[in-house]
């Protein structure tokens, strides 16, 4: 079960985002579907709709991490938590190169993993937006 956001709220939270997907950065105007607000911790886990707990996050991603905190991480074979955009920083844990989302860290990993970044198509429609200057490369 979802809780209720109040609109209020959830326009706090997108505008915070600049409309942005805080996971794969991708703006809300280039994707077909508008942006969701995503519990980073999500409510089965006791995640409050705080806006310390609450992200903007495209339908992709927010379907693909779902309910998830962690995953495995196959270089270290350790269980690791996911990127958090209220506690991490976007560019500690990745960064662009060719449109693909490179993971600098551990979390970077699970993450780009668990969310399917770099999935052929979502590198295709990357590459396209930074062709045309609709995605940021920094
Ligand atoms: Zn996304």
């Amino acid at each position: 079960m979802t809780t209720y956001i109040p609109e209020s709220l959830r326009r706090q939270v997108m505008e915070r985002a600049q409309e942005r997907c805080e996971y794969c950065r991708v703006h809300q105007d280039d994707r077909l579907f508008a942006h969701e607000i995503d519990h980073i911790y999500a409510e089965k886990h006791g995640g409050l709709s705080q806006e310390i707990n609450l992200a903007a996050a495209c339908s992709e991603c927010n379907r693909f991490k779902g309910s998830d905190l962690c995953s495995l991480d196959p270089m270290s074979n350790t269980v690791v938590e996911l990127f958090h955009p209220r506690r991490n920083r976007w560019a500690d844990h990745f960064r662009i190169l060719d449109g693909i989302i490179e993971p600098l860290t551990a979390t970077g990993r699970v993450t780009a993993r668990l969310l399917r970044f770099n999935d052929a198509d979502a590198v295709d429609r990357r590459r396209l937006l930074i062709e045309t200057g609709r995605y940021p490369t920094s």
